[in-house]
């Protein structure tokens, strides 16, 4: 009877693998361990208040409890309870006569304390073998103990319960909770004690129950969040796995029980019991029995701490815990929801988006609405996709993302058609970036002429296309006048002035080489460019990075701002703008209003603050900010860390939002944030950061097939097929974003068959490609001339 550390780990080992088998889909049938789901998912957080009914069935005595929680510090919980005889004829009688004498029982309980006209949540311990599958439903599988009452076997005795309650007719209660009795220890030591996840009970019979992650329990649907698993141990053994350490006075106590071989480690543990008990008086025993206990689990797993809190009524009480958390969850699973049910547009809601930009985008073609439109469409002077036939060295520039580079593209057509790339990049010192445009300029000048020598190419007199990710009026494509600065850059003498003027007289003042400047490039026309040059349908680009933007192929005979009517010109929309003039201030939240005061551009690019990656992070942070003051989250308290803007990046709401992230590495995520977060805390983060991300894309979405419609009708077509190149980390490196944005141009643009391509590259291969473009066209025009 005396195991050694070594017999002690191997049981720990056997054990282990009986309860991974209980927990398994295949394997749960013939293992002994049933690890029974009891669909309690959240342990108490000490916020639970309220009155609360609690049945207790099964013990010795059936009790009733009336459990009052309250925030009082000195005495949070206060109970009052009544013990009611269960006559030998009910228990050995029909469940309606049962369950009649139990709502009996409990309208006499309700009448002594003066609650009959209330509606009262309760919760029911029934300590017998139940299968669940939902925290108010129990299907009792057999009866045990004294108990053989007729039609209940296979039943719910919830329904049962609330059956017999109705018939009366004279009280309403609110059965919201079934719970085992270990399920009710945890939950009491659960309410004094935020750390306690385990429930054991040694009495007449032992179990234990645990949190359990639910990713691990195959007979639960979903993986989110953990549920309280009944091991239901006791069996453990059963099939013979132990039989090499039962002794002859296991064996003895086994035969003369009322089910042999069922229940060893219970017999084990009652002969354990039964022999000290033999040697010391009965209480001392209890003392020695859980300091043995105490002392050997702490030496079987060094490294976790564990402690041991005994529980007080914990069957009975337990049901009222349980009860309260349920009542709590519930009621803030609703306020949860109501907050975010803002954010989840309908499809009505998503069309009247797609009409509105459509709108936008007709203000801002006409002549005499541009000037007061809000999305600006912006025309490039770029007049067609690249056809295959491009081909030269040429240089480009891309400046305004996070590095300023050079690079040199090799552009080769024919039957192998090829680009060849080589760039350097470089920094530009922040004096440099809040200058002189001169200085800026004279900058840029200086490391082109780096990276020519660099290259070995100092003579040649190359075509350059400037990719400017700043807004600019274009009057043609080697024009561009900076409307103004963004991004951190505020150089003087620049806004209002043509950048590529001052890039031809930086190279002027340098006297060193010659360079050709053909084209001012946006970004967005840079990937549509860049995806064009592999699929000919591309005529949309998008981005979806730090901000939000989109361009495509608009008709001439549309754009009245620009001279002509033949053939087609690219439009960048400047899309971002879209809801300045207040026409999205219905579908705004009072989230997106809070980043919009505390941005650098208060009530502009109203559109890009809801759906593009610099603002996300900042939207998820105001939510969790409220949430946390209403109380729901990080226990109501708001750490210097969740005041700090822009401290929740929208790389974390990609991590936070990855699949195959177990709750515990977002909480590692959150800790890293600085936030500590319990369980529950993570999974209401992760529902913000999803629902915020899923509402950026279906918004983008919403916008997109207003403009591929557009195209289509352009051209007259029931039907068309359009490419749309993309570029931007958010898109790119989201886990859901392009497939919501997908899903959703195509419930809102059904007559397009819209394809999506990744862009790469598109700032510095596409600004090559529209360079050789532009030069195509130079000499088609001096061919007419
Ligand atoms: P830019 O738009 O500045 O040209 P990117 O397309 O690379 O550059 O976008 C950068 C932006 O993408 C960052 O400002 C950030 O908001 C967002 N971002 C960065 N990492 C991630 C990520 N892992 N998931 C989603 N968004 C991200
Ligand atoms: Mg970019």
């Amino acid at each position: 009877m005396r195991f050694s550390d070594e017999t002690l780990h191997d049981i720990k080992c056997r054990f282990r693998r009986e309860l991974e088998n209980g927990l398994g889909r295949d394997t749960n049938t013939t293992a002994t361990v049933k690890m029974l789901p009891t669909f309690v998912r959240s342990i108490p957080d000490g916020s639970e208040k309220g009155d609360f009914l609690a049945l207790d069935l099964g013990g010795s005595n059936f009790r009733i409890l009336r459990v009052k929680v309250t925030q009082d510090k000195k005495q949070p919980v206060q109970m009052e309870s009544l013990v009611y005889e269960t006559p030998e004829d009910i228990i050995h009688g029909s469940g309606t006569q049962l369950f009649d004498h139990v709502a009996e029982c409990l309208g006499d309980f309700m009448e002594k304390q003066k609650i009959k006209d209330k509606k009262l949540p309760v919760g029911f311990t029934f300590s017998f073998p139940c299968a669940q599958t939902k925290l108010d439903e129990a299907v009792l599988v057999t009866w045990t103990k004294k108990f053989k009452v007729s039609g209940v076997e296979g039943m719910d005795v919830v329904k049962l319960l609330n059956k017999a309650i109705k018939k009366r007719g004279d009280y309403e209660a609110d059965i919201m909770a079934v719970v085992n009795d270990t399920t009710g220890t945890m939950m009491t030591c659960g309410f004094d004690d935020q750390r306690c996840e385990v429930g054991i009970i040694i009495g007449t019979g032992t179990n234990a129950c645990y949190m359990e992650e639910l990713r691990h329990i195959d007979l639960v649907e979903g993986d989110e969040g953990r549920m309280c698993i009944n091991t239901e141990w006791g069996a453990f053994g059963d099939d013979g796995s132990l039989e090499d350490l039962r002794t002859e006075f296991d064996r003895e106590i086994d035969r003369g029980s009322l089910n042999p071989g069922k229940q060893l480690l219970k017999s084990f543990i009652k002969s354990l019991q039964l022999v000290i008990s033999s040697i010391h008086p009965p209480f001392s025993s209890l003392c020695r029995y859980a300091r043995r206990l105490h002392k050997t689990v702490r030496r079987l797993v060094p490294d976790s701490d564990v402690r041991f809190l005994l529980s007080e009524s914990g069957s009975a009480k337990g049901a009222a815990m349980v009860t309260a958390v349920a009542y709590r969850l519930a009621d803030q699973t609703r306020q949860i929801a109501q907050t975010l049910a803002e954010f989840r547009l309908s499809k009505a809601q998503l069309l009247e988006v797609k009409k509105r930009m459509r709108t936008e985008i007709e203000n801002g073609l006409g002549k005499k609405t541009h000037d007061s439109a809000t999305v600006k469409m912006l025309p490039t002077y770029v007049r067609s996709t690249p056809d295959g036939t491009e081909n030269g060295d040429f240089l480009a520039l891309d400046l305004g993302g996070t590095n300023f580079r050079v690079l040199l593209v090799k552009i080769r057509s024919g039957k192998r058609r090829t680009v060849e790339m080589h760039n350097k990049i470089y920094a530009i010192p922040i004096e440099v970036m809040q200058g002189t445009g001169e200085e800026l300029f004279d900058h840029i000048v200086y490391c082109i002429s780096d990276f020519l020598d660099y290259m070995g190419m100092k003579s040649a007199r190359l075509p350059l296309g400037f990719t400017f990710s700043f807004p600019c009026h274009q009057k043609s494509l080697d024009a561009g006048i900076l409307v103004n600065w963004t991004k951190g850059f505020k150089c003087t003498d620049c806004e209002g002035e043509d950048v590529v003027e001052l890039l031809r007289e930086g190279i002027k003042r340098k006297e060193e080489f010659d360079l050709d400047v053909v084209a001012v490039v946006n970004d967005t026309v840079g990937t549509m460019m860049t995806c064009a040059y592999e699929e000919p349908t591309c005529e949309v680009g998008l981005i979806a990075g730090t901000g939000s933007n989109a361009c495509y192929m608009e008709e001439m005979r549309n754009i009245e701002t620009v001279e002509g009517n033949e053939g087609r010109m690219c439009v960048n929309m400047e899309w971002g703008a879209f809801g300045d003039n207040g026409c999205l201030d219905d579908i705004r939240t009072q989230y997106d209003r809070a980043v919009d005061e505390n941005s650098l551009n208060e009530g502009k690019q109203r559109y890009e603050k809801m759906c593009s990656g610099m603002y996300l992070g900042e939207i998820v942070r105001n939510i969790l900010i409220d949430l946390t003051k209403r109380g729901f989250l990080f226990r109501g308290k708001i750490s210097e860390t969740l005041k700090t803007r822009g401290i929740f990046e929208t790389k974390f709401l990609s991590q936070i939002e990855s699949d195959r992230l177990a709750l515990l590495q977002v909480r590692a995520i959150l800790q890293q944030l600085g936030l500590d977060s319990t369980c529950d805390d993570s999974i209401i983060v992760k529902e913000v950061c999803s629902t915020v991300s899923r509402r950026a894309a279906q918004i983008c979405g919403a916008g997109m097939a207003g403009v591929v419609d557009k195209i289509r009708e352009n051209r007259g077509l029931d039907h068309l097929d359009v490419t749309v190149g993309v570029d931007g980390t958010l898109y790119k490196l989201h886990p859901h974003f392009s497939r919501i944005f997908h899903q959703t141009v195509k419930e809102l643009a059904p007559k397009c068959n819209v394809n999506f391509l990744l862009s790469e590259d598109g700032s510095g291969k596409g600004a090559a490609l529209i360079t050789a473009v532009g030069c195509r066209q130079r000499e088609q025009e001096a061919l007419q001339a």
